[in-house]
């Protein structure tokens, strides 16, 4: 092999460069832009706000955290946090990549101000007073450890004794890996209380978000009396990828996604975000008395 002639590894020299200059970025305010990952547009953060955190073009529906879920779907300063109190505990002394649970869970409070990864309390919508729990995605995958699901059996128990409609807005990763067999024993605490405010005759109407999967969706998420869906919502139990593995099989195309579900007969509707409040106040005319 010929050796390379020595200006082939001559340092980058940007005074020595003639050709056109490129320009110069100019400085960016963190979090003005962002992009869409849907249609890739890029939009105007404020703008994306102001339409429910909903992309202007083509419709896609942002994943929100639970305080700005309230704040789009309630009254006005309506809502009335219950059961705030409850905190979660670290019972198994759980370690991973060199961070216990109880470390965890103290980051994952200060990024979002909640105690658990539900929110839960008593709003009106439209004038309708209902109890609320609004799930979050951003504390740890809104994935349901003890304390979320003793705050939703609360909730619900709440719901069958005041006799008022109950509604669940879900987002969640699945069981918390955390808490080990804890977490999954919420399957059937929360399933139970469901089943006890059926047989009073209350109304339960669930609001799957992106991501809805796992445990949750094995249990409360898919027991309510009216089951919604945002648009293009990822819903299922478990991951695309272990299934396809599982079955040995291509799975179909927009599998798990809201309008799959719902042409399977999984959900009973789809609603846009715009469109949740006035939804779910003409659904609880509609049922209770
Ligand atoms: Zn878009």
């Amino acid at each position: 092999m010929p050796e390379p002639s020595p200006s082939a590894f001559r340092p980058y020299d940007a005074a020595a460069f003639e050709g056109p200059r490129p320009r110069r970025r100019r400085e960016m305010p963190d979090g003005l832009w962002m992009r869409c990952p849907q249609c890739e547009a890029t939009l105007f953060t404020k703008i994306v706000h102001e339409n429910l955190d909903v992309c202007p073009d083509c419709e896609w529906h942002f994943r929100i955290g639970a305080r700005r879920r309230v704040e789009q779907l309630v009254d006005t300063g309506s809502f009335e946090e219950l059961f705030r109190q409850i905190a979660p505990t670290d019972p198994l002394g759980f370690q991973w990549l060199g961070q216990t649970y109880a470390e965890r869970l103290q980051k994952e409070q200060a990024k979002t101000g909640q105690t658990e990864a539900v929110l839960t309390g008593i709003a009106y919508i439209k004038g309708r007073r209902l109890v609320l729990g609004v799930m979050d995605s951003d504390f740890l995958m809104g994935s349901m450890g003890s304390v979320l699901g003793e705050k939703i059996t609360l909730l619900i128990e709440r719901a069958t004794e005041s006799r008022l409609p109950l509604v669940i807005v879900c987002a969640s990763g699945g069981a918390r890996m955390h808490e080990g067999a804890l977490s999954l024993m919420q399957m059937g605490k929360t399933s139970a209380a469901l089943a006890r405010l059926d047989d009073a005759g209350g109304l339960y109407v669930a609001l799957l978000t992106d991501p809805t999967t796992g445990g949750t969706t094995a249990s409360f998420a898919m027991l309510a009396d009216i089951i919604l869906a945002e648009p293009r919502a990822l819903i299922g139990f478990a991951g695309q990828r272990v299934i396809a593995n599982t079955i040995k099989a291509e799975l179909p195309e927009g599998f798990q996604r809201a309008e799959f579900l719902l042409e399977h007969g999984f959900l009973d509707g789809i609603v846009h975000r715009k469109d949740l409040r006035s939804e779910i106040s003409r659904l609880i005319d509609y049922t209770m008395p």
